[in-house]
């Protein structure tokens, strides 16, 4: 059989996409491959058709249980003889679907990296003839990654322990140059025939909103696209139940998914929504691995992601047919804390302290980007290209900020303001001291570390405080300044900051038009006594992060 009747006969595909081709036609000529092609792009496919069309068994390595059971599946009702050996097998099924796999049965096994260096599938591979190995989520075995799985650094060793060394092909969607270096190298990839597609996906319009409230944000949102079906991503499982309830509640076609459901709820829910028996799935990250419906008009998030991997997956959920599809993401000042609080809470990512240590920065590093993301009035797609290793033009024309008015601002006074006042205080404090301090707060807090008499206290009051809370983003942005990624947030100048504070620099900054609506600022002027992290915070809001607050205090104090 050739390659084309394998994807015809099997696949029931008539062609292959963008890439497929040249990554199968080079596994079936020996060459290592590296696939980076976006989530949904097809990587399957372009190990599965070497793997029918070469003479032994393919071995599968998949991070996630639900993911080999899926492809399994698929495989199976396709006629194709596939197995995976995984941790939701009982020791007897595991023996058995091992001798089967011995006596070559099979021809795709799915395997958790966590199986290889058993003694029990060491000692099997031993007598089967295995032409080739395929990791997939292969990000999975860098730290820069979102989802490093230390187990996936045992592939190689395990490769090294077969009799001879089959052919590797490694696929991932995260295109970052540190998660595709630390791929090649740590799985010892063999001059691999690299292959990245294209990131960009020219039919979503990416908008960033923060509304003060996000419930009638999505109504009026619904209200325009009743027709449709589409995705809400929130944060927490109480959050889903929330938005559901809500929308039930209005009449709307909703249903839901959480790991706090049963099996059988996750699955009924899950094809209510496949087969347009619901329009509306509302869901945490938990929906969507694996799940291919092309007709998702729209992904809202309800809150904003950890980092711009999962939004990006997630987003790029809608769409997936190429016709004009909707990507909105709903910010709030609490969304950052409560991913805080996620990291912080982190389970134990490795034996090892520092290791989990380490992990747990670049999480914090990757929410300020995600956070960074929120706040830029660049183009977004632009950013998001960025972030994944691709360059964009700056303009998209299709994504919020290209499609509202900006206008060019200078902000020297009150970044010199901003660069000066952290001098002064000789970079001690965090980020809300100095805004507090710049706007002229008159709190037990500012009065308690002098702050009032900082020649900069209350220079910046006629400022609004979300203006300088952009300015202050914009300064991270251009390196002029650093947050500290702990939970104290102490603000820090970088050598630029000099070009601003004893030079002549100026700078200039985009901002939005409709912000300017002055009645706020003045508002402000009168209300200089609160702090200004409160500020943008609801009561609740406020509440939470006043307790997080005095939390992360008495930590402190017990080190
Ligand atoms: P990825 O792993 O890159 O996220 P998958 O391998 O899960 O993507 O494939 C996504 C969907 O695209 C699947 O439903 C798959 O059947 C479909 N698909 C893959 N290749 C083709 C093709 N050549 N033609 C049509 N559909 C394809
Ligand atoms: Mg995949
Ligand atoms: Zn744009």
């Amino acid at each position: 059989m050739t390659k084309y009747e394998v994807l015809k006969k099997y696949f029931g595909y008539d062609s292959f996409r963008e890439g497929q081709e040249m990554l199968v036609d080079a596994l079936l000529n020996g060459q290592d491959v590296l696939g980076i092609m976006p989530t949904g792009a097809g990587k399957s496919l372009c190990y599965q058709i070497p793997a029918l069309l070469l003479p032994g068994i393919t071995l599968v390595v998949s991070p996630l249980i639900s993911l080999m059971k899926d492809q399994v599946s698929t495989l199976n009702q396709a006629g194709i003889h596939a197995a995976f050996l995984n941790s939701s097998l009982s020791a007897a099924q595991y023996r058995k679907a091992l001798g089967f796999a011995m006596e070559g049965r099979y021809k795709i096994i799915y395997v958790a990296p966590e199986r290889l260096l058993t003694p029990e599938f060491l000692c099997a591979v031993q007598s089967m003839e295995i032409s080739m190995i395929s990791v997939d989520e292969a990000h999975c075995i860098s730290q820069w990654g979102q989802d490093f799985r230390p187990s996936y650094l045992k592939i190689t060793e395990f490769v090294e322990q077969l009799p001879a060394r089959p052919v590797i092909g490694a696929f991932t969607a995260t295109a970052t140059k540190e998660v595709r270096d630390d791929i090649e190298a740590l799985l010892s990839l063999r001059d691999p025939v690299r292959l990245v597609t294209g990131f960009d996906r020219k039919n979503l319009k990416f908008t960033v909103q923060q509304p003060k409230d996000k419930f009638a944000a999505v109504e009026s949102f619904l209200a325009e696209h009743e027709a449709d079906c589409g995705i809400i991503y929130c944060l927490t499982r109480k959050n889903v139940e929330e938005v559901c309830e809500k929308l039930e509640q209005k009449g709307y076609s909703v249903t839901r998914y959480h790991a706090g459901l049963s099996d059988l709820e996750r699955k009924e829910n899950q094809e209510d929504f496949i087969y347009d028996r619901k329009q509306i799935m509302v869901a945490t990250n938990a929906f969507g691995m694996g799940i291919d419906k092309s007709n998702v008009r729209y992904v809202i998030h309800y809150n904003m992601p950890k980092n711009m991997e999962s939004y990006y997956q997630e987003a790029g959920r809608a769409g997936r047919d190429g016709l004009p599809a909707e990507c909105i993401l709903l910010y709030a000042g609490q969304d950052v804390i409560t991913n805080q609080f996620f990291i912080e809470n982190m389970a134990q990512e490795s034996e090892d302290p520092e290791t989990t240590a380490l992990i747990r920065q670049r999480e914090e590093e990757r929410l300020k980007k995600m956070t960074f993301y929120c706040f830029t009035h660049e183009c977004l797609r632009d950013y998001i290209l960025r972030y994944f290793g691709e360059y964009g033009s700056n303009y998209c024309g299709n994504c919020s900020n290209c499609l509202s008015e900006f206008e060019t601002v200078d902000v020297t006074a009150a970044a010199k303001a901003i660069l000066g006042c952290v001098r002064e205080c000789r970079q001690r404090y965090g980020t809300t001291v100095i805004l507090d301090t710049l706007h002229g707060a008159n709190t037990a807090k500012i009065r308690q570390y002098r702050m009032d008499e900082n020649s900069h206290y209350g220079e910046l009051a006629k400022e609004p405080v979300y203006r300088l809370r952009q300015i202050l983003n914009e300064l991270q942005v251009r390196e002029y300044l650093y947050v500290t990624a702990d939970t104290y947030s102490i603000v820090r100048l970088l050598p630029k900051a000099a070009e601003l504070l004893d030079e002549d620099g100026t700078m200039l900054m985009k901002m939005a038009k409709e912000e300017k609506r002055i009645p706020k600022a003045a508002k402000e002027k009168t209300k200089t006594k609160t702090s200004a992290a409160a500020k943008d915070l609801s009561n609740e809001e406020a509440a939470v992060f006043e307790k997080l607050r005095a939390l992360r205090m008495e930590l402190a104090k017990e080190h």
